[in-house]
């Protein structure tokens, strides 16, 4: 069984399948299933809240704004309402935008990781035999590995 690749969502900061994710009118970004839950039953509370705020920002620069801004609130409302009924279009970025995500993820599995011992040294263990030796940093040795002779990767740790 192939595990579904988790992503971490930029704004709630969770670790979600990457299926889950749908692209979000409102955060204009992906957001995963909660993040959508969560600004749904916020989100009349916000607009109201913004449109109070914008109305205070009005009234001291010009009157005449208010009713822009109010038929920007409602515009904005109506946009999200629509979200569901996704055109093409959000469809390809969504479906571009999930396999970023996941090609992303998949690099980072495959990054080797180094355990750091010290200041010169790391424990490396080559990606490839899962032989583990000591790496040294400041030599750059061994360049290859003891075991398979794969070369050293760059890894991270
Ligand atoms: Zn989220
Ligand atoms: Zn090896």
């Amino acid at each position: 069984m192939v595990e579904e690749v988790k992503v971490t969502c930029k704004i709630c900061g969770s670790s979600v399948e990457a299926s889950q994710f749908v692209l979000d009118h409102h955060y204009k970004m992906m957001a995963c299933p909660m993040c959508i839950r969560d600004r749904k039953s916020k989100q009349k509370k916000n607009v109201e809240k913004q449109t109070e705020e914008q109305l205070v920002v009005a009234d001291a620069n010009n009157e005449e704004n208010i009713e822009v801004l109010r038929s920007d609130a409602s515009l904005g409302e109506i946009g999200v309402t629509n979200s569901p009924t996704t055109n093409e279009e959000d469809v390809d970025i969504e479906k571009e935008y999930r396999k970023k995500l996941i090609e992303r993820e998949k690099e980072k599995e495959k990054a080797v990781r180094a355990v750091r011992l010290d200041d010169e040294k790391v424990k490396y263990k080559c990606p490839k035999c899962k032989y583990e030796f000591v790496y040294n940093t400041v030599k750059q040795a061994p360049a290859r590995c003891p075991y398979c002779s794969d070369d050293v990767k760059e890894f991270v740790c």
